[in-house]
């Protein structure tokens, strides 16, 4: 029933699966067809099947850091009502049950960090009761990018109504209740955790940095979404609300961690999830 576990120095990281990914990722890359896929050699055997079909996952990740339980992204939620993405609507999984093996309740959460506002990003941070959205975690300090949530109130027409309703259900109930805290897209949780802005997928992304005694790590967020955009950098996804930027961030972010040995984190990459980028002939590549 556990994840997988990673120590960064004094830092532990533990993984929370809700449910694949792997149709609506491939779906969204429209480079990612089969025959693209077989021909990346190292997506085999973890990241892609043999029949060249994209791997991958909808998970939240919970740092313990200097005696703090820091949920990073809250997954899709149960009952949630979605149209464009029905696979990920009127779900019933049992992610709380998970965090609770990892030896954390939902009332022991402390902060809650939810990298952008995509509805698989914030659809734990409330639950039903008797028919109203309430804070799942009702002791936590939940961390909004600033500028995300200002992009997202106004409702953007040209954005998918999964995310509209999603602002709705799992984004507004916890500003109402006031356990919401906007940051700047630099915000430092402690002297071992911060974030750093990663905007394109949507224009306030950020991602999550762990750094403790020499180790680092980071957690990706949504500047890429699986592997094969490792090999392929120019490979986007029609979500990305700036999609220049999303490119630009990319190619930035991932020569920067290719060259200062961190660890990377996927947010919807398969097991075993974890990897170093690596410089190649050929660009870059992922090493597990
Ligand atoms: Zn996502």
């Amino acid at each position: 029933m556990t994840g997988l576990k990673w120590k960064i120095g004094q830092v532990e990281i533990s993984q929370i699966t809700e449910i694949d990914a792997g149709d609506v990722i491939q779906g969204a890359i429209k480079e990612a067809t089969p025959e693209n896929i077989k021909a990346i050699k190292w997506l085999y055997p973890h990241f892609a099947d043999e029949h060249g079909k994209l791997k991958s996952l909808v998970q939240s990740f919970l740092i313990k850091s200097n005696g703090k339980n820091i949920l990073i992204d809250t997954c899709n939620g149960n009952d949630k009502i979605r149209s464009d993405l029905p696979q990920w609507g009127k779900l019933h999984t049992d992610f709380l049950k998970k965090l609770n093996a990892i030896s954390a309740d939902a009332k022991d959460i402390d902060i809650v960090i939810c990298t952008h506002f995509h509805c698989d990003h914030v659809g734990w941070n409330t639950k039903l009761e008797n028919g109203i959205w309430k804070p799942t975690f009702m002791n936590a300090k939940y961390i909004f990018p600033r500028e995300e949530y200002d992009y997202w109130k106004q409702m953007p027409e040209k954005e998918l109504e999964d995310d509209k309703h999603a602002f709705n259900d799992s984004v507004a109930p916890i500003i109402k209740s006031g356990l919401a805290e906007f940051v700047d897209p630099d915000h430092k949780i402690d002297n071992r955790v911060k974030l750093i802005p990663t905007p394109g997928h949507t224009p306030d992304h950020v991602s999550i940095m762990i750094e403790s005694d020499g180790q680092n790590a980071m957690i990706s967020g949504d500047f890429l979404h699986h592997p094969c955009q490792i090999a392929s950098p120019n490979w986007s996804m029609p979500y990305d609300s700036l999609p220049d930027k999303a490119l630009d961030t990319r190619r930035k972010i991932l020569s920067q961690i290719a060259d200062a040995n961190i660890l990377l984190i996927g947010s919807h990459f398969p097991n075993p999830v974890a990897g170093h980028v690596r410089r190649s002939k050929e660009g870059f590549v992922f090493e597990i």
